[in-house]
């Protein structure tokens, strides 16, 4: 069977208003164009992939529950709207944290590519025809270090103060989802 491509998103700025370690599912808030963009890109043929450090439950905030229901938070406003994510992957661990089942150096903190690579396996995808959207320089250097076509930072969220770099910054999500959809017309 032939590979699937993927979009891979960032959560919290990219396609929710950033809190900060939010640990509330009463704080979830989709950004503006968010779920038409993403039906955009799932119509296309495109797996639709979450991936979000939340080293938060590393830093003993909250835990991977919370996560859980914030994430479910999300899929059901994005339900709501008439769109599925196909798969969410987490990365719950950071060096400094104090909760010592996740106070380690993992594989899957972005910009570490883990997750893409487990979702590669999971869903059979081509990470060379997948994309990746995200707000902070991080989210970018995870697309390029598994690999994508091309890799966005959205100017919501941390992306209104990343400095100007060598990425594609685009306004939000429905610029990226866009030029994405583009590329894929034009050389599929
Ligand atoms: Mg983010
Ligand atoms: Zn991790």
């Amino acid at each position: 069977m032939s590979r699937r491509k993927a979009v891979f998103l960032d959560r919290d700025g990219t396609l929710i208003v950033e809190r900060n370690y939010l640990g509330d599912p009463a704080g979830v808030a989709l950004l503006e164009g968010v779920p038409q963009a993403l039906k955009q890109l799932s119509d296309a043929g495109f797996l639709l992939v979450m991936v979000t450090n939340q080293s938060g439950v590393a830093r003993g905030f909250f835990t991977m529950d919370d996560v859980a229901r914030v994430n479910g938070r999300v899929e059901k406003l994005l339900e709501r709207e008439g769109v599925r994510l196909d798969a969410v992957y987490v990365c719950p661990h950071h060096e400094q944290g104090i909760v010592p089942e996740y106070a380690v150096s993992c594989v899957c903190r972005k910009p570490k590519p883990g997750m893409a690579l487990a979702a590669a396996k999971d869903w059979n995808l081509d990470l060379s025809a997948s994309y990746m959207i995200g707000d902070k320089p991080a989210d970018v250097s995870f697309g390029r270090n598994f690999g994508a076509r091309e890799s966005y930072l959205v100017r919501t969220g941390h992306g209104t103060e990343a400095d100007a770099g060598d990425y594609v910054a685009v306004a939000g999500l429905t610029e990226a989802a866009a030029d994405i959809l583009r590329k894929d017309r034009e050389n599929p």
